[in-house]
């Protein structure tokens, strides 16, 4: 009777352990779960360029339209991450956009070289892969984002320049326009003024970026941009350059830069701000803004970028009096210039 009353003991006794087992088992997978509900099933930036935006310098209703803008591209990424897009299309996607709005400097409405040509930069890059593609110099491709895109997806190469771009851009399917579709008086009349009244420098604000993380975890990142009024004939800005523009990487974070690119090549801007996060003890924000703050500023140059980070957390610091720029994710919007 008693060994029987001690075997009903152990029985319980092991009945109530692996219950507790279990129990511990399920606490440490909620805990699990909560850290991967922290992270936002997707976060998605889009700016628009940095630069001079006291409101005197801006035609009437310019302001209302960048912000439009931005908030439209907002939300051609926000529907692809939505339903389980990946950041790839949604930076794609919504740079297409921004490159057809005359207003901005990428795609209609570029700048103007000083012999009053248009010669558009643009690259994308996969956090998850790390493959890049890039046009740089491009006369003659409607949306150069797409082209980017092409050169990564379906060439060997990174980077096309000129006319060997455009004849791949074409073999592909890439839309081809005449040189004068990307022609608009105010951007020539702009171009006017600065070769009247050298050297005083004219704004290029306007060109644009997109950066993203998708629910699987993916980061992308894109720019696309005309580069800087009255520039060389053949010179080629940060936004092409990987590293430089545009850099994502799924173990750091998606980068996309504006302002004067000779300073976002020579200090490797995006790579920067990725090998900060990855090699040192500091967060996104911190170090955008040492390198936005401090390290470009001191330098002399002017700009700022847009980032996300492989958490989800995003910063978007400038060192100019605007960069047109806005955010979305499942809980959050905002748009602003200022
Ligand atoms: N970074 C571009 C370039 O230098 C211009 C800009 O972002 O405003 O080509």
């Amino acid at each position: 009777m008693k060994k029987l009353s001690s075997r009903c003991h152990f029985v319980l006794f092991s009945v109530f352990f692996c219950l507790f087992l279990v129990s511990s088992c399920k606490d440490s997978e909620r805990s699990f779960n909560k850290e991967r509900v922290e992270r936002p099933e997707f976060v998605f930036l889009v700016h628009g360029g940095a630069g001079v935006f006291h409101p005197d310098q801006l035609p009437e209703g310019r302001e209302q339209e960048y912000l439009d803008a931005v908030n439209e591209a907002l939300s051609i990424g926000e529907e692809i991450l939505t339903n389980g897009g990946s950041a790839l299309d949604a930076v794609e996607k919504a740079i297409i956009f921004l490159e057809d709005q005359p207003f901005l400097n990428a795609g209609k409405g570029a700048v103007f070289t000083a012999e009053g040509k248009n010669e558009l930069d643009a690259s994308i890059m996969d956090g998850q892969t790390m493959n890049a593609g890039a046009v740089g110099g491009v006369t003659t491709i409607k949306n150069p984002i797409t082209a980017a895109r092409k050169v990564m997806d379906q060439s060997p190469h990174v980077f096309l320049v000129g006319s060997g771009a455009e004849q791949f851009a074409a073999s592909v399917g890439c839309e081809i326009v005449d040189p004068s579709h990307f022609f608009t008086q105010e951007r020539f009349d702009a171009l006017m003024r600065v070769q009247e009244a050298n050297p005083i420098p004219e704004d290029n604000r306007g060109t644009v970026g997109a950066v993203a993380l998708d629910r699987y975890g993916n980061l992308a990142a894109g720019t696309s941009t005309g580069g800087m009024t009255n520039k060389r004939f053949g010179r080629v800005g940060d936004s092409p350059i990987i590293g430089a523009g545009t850099y994502a990487d799924n173990n750091g974070c998606a980068v996309s830069g504006t302002g004067h690119g000779e300073f976002f090549i020579r200090y490797a801007v995006a790579y920067d701000l990725n090998a900060k996060l990855k090699y040192q003890v500091t967060s996104l924000e911190t170090a955008a803004n040492e390198i936005i703050h401090h390290k470009l500023k001191e330098a002399g140059g002017s700009g700022g970028l847009i980032a996300i980070d492989k958490d989800g957390n995003y910063t978007m610091p400038f060192n100019t009096g605007g960069m047109i720029r806005g955010v979305v994710t499942p809980k959050y919007r905002k748009v602003e210039v200022y």
